[in-house]
């Protein structure tokens, strides 16, 4: 099974022409959870960099969308029902 990805666009450094970058869910998920940078590439001038403020924000956007599509691809009753178990909900 493929590795889930997050699809985003990027703006090159050098052109300012905008492409469509793919990075795996986790990488993107792991790196904006511990601050650790995000490489990103442009295929037009292959070129790596890392992502700045503004675009580690514009894919936190993409991703956080994502989620909630997944979301509502599934049932929703269930993710209800699983969401608030707490730690004290077996003591109450
Ligand atoms: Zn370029």
């Amino acid at each position: 099974m493929p590795e889930p990805t997050l699809k985003f666009s990027l703006t090159c450094p050098d052109c300012a022409l905008e492409s469509v970058s793919e990075l795996p869910i986790a990488l993107i998920a792991n790196a904006l959870l511990i601050g650790k940078t995000l490489r990103l590439h442009s295929p037009c001038h292959d070129r790596y960099w890392t992502a700045t403020f503004a675009e580690r924000e514009q894919i936190r956007k993409s991703l956080a969308a994502l989620k909630m599509d997944a979301h509502a691809n599934r049932t929703p009753r269930l993710a209800a029902h699983t969401a608030p178990a707490g730690k004290h909900s077996a003591v109450a």
